[in-house]
């Protein structure tokens, strides 16, 4: 089956393009990209007015399946992965049980080509059941599917842990990413500690919390000379640390969610457990050099770190309640009203952080480029579409999200994956 998406706003970080341009589709790959195509035979598909960009992909997500299927199951948490524009999704470990053997990526696997056209990469836990001692079996996780390791929900407490990790881990190509948090530090806190936590009488988490194992994860891929991803990244500290790095060629890269980029601590004020995420909402100015973070590629990704609760858990006082909240049908009209529209951050730059920057960090070769012979995996864009987000249109199972009733202008016109228009 040939496909011909005509006159589309091609914007490919890989390459640098963005003009308007064809694209021929061919079976699952692309066969051809050029100014004017002509394909006899083939389902013409006109882009006129729309971005047509490589297909998005989050690197950060909690599919709850198994063990949590109350929250989310694959199948409906790929639903929302698909509404929200996104191609790929790479599926934290803290499942119960833990994704710390093939078995359990296995059925993760089986259980998304099952029940989606939206690609699952699992990511395999770094030590077993994400106890922080033992590391997992790498070598059979890398065999079973997982590019990555992380112990997301969890730091890496142990420095001798992590390095071992990130030699054994590294030697096999597989990305390790961190989920930064000293434990000592945050412990019993709910929200960040500032003057809003003063003034609500809240535990506070200081924002050093986050940014002492950054530095830490820095200076261990400094010795072993292997790659760490940082996942959630939420201070100006962190951002600094990361920037200054990068800057030495130090084999770092990092990821914000909307949610920092979009809210700040004072949004707690409402006791709404839907603030409450793990790390917590920041004040402006980490708002801001979180902003200017994506801007210059500091933080290379933009990822959701997607997280279903049930409402009767949400429900609990803000204490008690879980962290974190869902977001990948908001993710994408988040970034382009938020980051795009008011011209804080660049559309290739977005583009980039959803697409090409998540498929070179986790080494997926036909992924996050429009040329020839790459898959044929595209999210189209519509810059000009204002919707309001409403409750009704979630179809994650949880509905645990800040975001309803809120006017976004910017939206996901289209999905092909592997050559098929999948929405
Ligand atoms: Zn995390």
């Amino acid at each position: 089956m040939k496909r011909l998406i005509k006159n589309g706003r091609v914007v490919d970080p890989a390459s640098g393009t963005d003009e308007t341009l064809d694209i021929l589709l061919e079976g699952p790959s692309i066969a051809d990209v050029d100014k004017k195509i002509a394909a006899k035979g083939a389902e013409i598909l006109d882009a006129a007015g729309l971005v047509v960009a490589p297909g998005f992909i989050d690197m950060h997500v909690h599919l709850r399946e198994p063990g949590y299927e109350r929250k989310e199951t694959i199948a409906t948490g790929l639903a929302a992965a698909l509404a929200g524009g996104f191609t790929g999704v790479c599926c934290m470990p803290n499942t119960d049980p833990v994704n710390d053997c093939a078995s359990v990526t296995r059925y993760i696997l089986e259980r998304a080509r099952a029940s989606s056209p939206v690609a699952v990469y699992p990511i395999g836990a770094v030590t077993r059941g994400s106890a922080g001692e033992e590391l997992a079996p790498y070598s059979e996780l890398r065999e079973a599917g997982v590019r990555a390791i992380s112990d997301d929900g969890h730091p890496v407490k142990k420095s001798s842990v992590m390095r071992r990790a990130l030699e054994y881990a590294g030697s096999l190509g597989l990305l390790v990413i961190d989920h930064c948090e000293d434990p000592d530090l945050a412990e019993g806190g709910v929200m960040h500690e500032g003057e809003v936590s003063v003034r609500l009488g809240l535990k506070g988490i200081p924002a050093e919390a986050e940014s002492i194992p950054v530095l830490r994860d820095i200076a261990l891929s400094a010795l072993t000379g292997r790659p760490v991803h940082i996942a959630h990244v939420s201070t100006r500290q962190s951002v600094e640390a990361i920037r200054a790095a990068k800057k030495r060629k130090i084999r770092v890269t990092a990821e914000a969610t909307p949610h920092h980029f979009t809210l700040t601590h004072e949004a707690v004020a409402s006791f709404d457990t839907r603030t409450k995420m793990n790390p917590p909402l920041r004040p402006k100015e980490d708002v801001d050099a979180v902003i200017a973070g994506l801007a210059d590629g500091t933080l290379d990704v933009i990822a959701t770190d997607h997280a279903p609760h049930t409402y009767e858990e949400k429900l609990q006082e803000y204490d008690r309640a879980p962290n974190g909240i869902i977001g990948l049908q908001t993710a994408v009209p988040l970034a382009l009203d938020r980051l795009v529209r008011t011209g804080r951050v660049s559309l290739a730059r977005i583009v980039d952080a959803f697409s090409s920057a998540p498929a070179r960090i986790l080494g997926l070769e036909n992924k996050g480029a429009i040329r020839v012979g790459a898959d044929a995996d595209l999210t189209l864009l519509n810059l000009r579409k204002e919707f309001c987000f409403r409750e009704a249109d979630v179809l994650s199972l949880s509905r645990n999200s800040p975001y309803f009733g809120m006017k976004l202008k910017g939206a996901v016109a289209g999905v092909f994956i592997a050559g098929e228009k999948v929405l």
